[in-house]
């Protein structure tokens, strides 16, 4: 179990240097996944894509910590108001990517105008308020938001992703912000052709290939590892 808690949480550390290489954290946002018997690990009060592997910190359910020198986010209750309402879930990523903020503000969700967009042909409801999730209250709004999908954008203030691996997070990571930068640039294009349903459908079938995001994930780690 030691090892098993010990590779997730390098998988987290590669997630944050990848996201953070790729140019989509700043200073805030946070990762976190789920553990076994009402735990998670999370990146701790500090800027993600500057997360050492000794940094981690294990939190309870209600956003306590329980292990680690480092604090929890001060947007915490978001991740537990998530993992509490969808048992599928295995690890959150939330983080302010201009490019989010920009399209959430315009009150579009990601319209899939390119294949990378594919991931969110359900839908990426807005969560309309710029407030910080600070509390429960704000956490289980935006779970409820959420629903069932893989993606929530926060008015102004950024997205939220979550994924059954950190492989699929990271891919929807940075494939969010890749949808929203392609969906700017095509506005300014005049009338933009989108993906019909039944295209997104057909494509999404092959989202559920095993190893399907391995030749994804192994590019972008190769351009943090030596
Ligand atoms: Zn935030």
């Amino acid at each position: 179990m030691l090892d098993a808690v010990q590779a997730l949480k390098e998988k987290m550390v590669l997630a944050c240097k990848v996201l953070q290489k790729q140019g989509v954290l700043d200073g805030y946002g946070h990762l976190s996944a789920r553990l076994p018997g009402d735990r998670i690990l999370s990146t701790p009060h500090m800027p993600p894509g500057k997360v050492a592997l000794r940094d981690i910190i294990v939190i309870d359910m209600q956003g306590k910590k329980l292990e680690g020198s480092g604090e929890p986010n001060g947007e915490t209750p978001m991740h537990t108001s998530i993992y509490k309402a969808r048992s599928d879930v295995q690890c959150i990523l939330h983080y302010h990517p201009d490019e989010v903020i920009a399209v959430s503000v315009a009150s579009q969700g990601i319209k899939v105008v390119a294949n990378c967009g594919v991931h969110f042909y359900r839908g990426t409801p807005i969560y309309d308020s710029p407030l910080l999730i600070r509390n429960h209250e704000r956490g289980d709004k935006v779970a409820a938001t959420l629903g069932d999908r893989n993606a929530v954008l926060l008015r102004g203030h950024g997205g939220t992703v979550v994924a059954n691996d950190l492989d699929k997070l990271l891919r929807l990571g940075i494939d969010l912000v890749r949808s929203a930068r392609i969906q700017i640039m095509t506005a300014s294009l005049g009338p933009a052709k989108a993906h019909t349903q039944a295209e997104c459908e057909e494509m999404a079938k092959g989202h559920d290939r095993p190893e399907v995001n391995r030749r994804f994930i192994d590019y972008y780690i190769s351009e943090v590892v030596d």
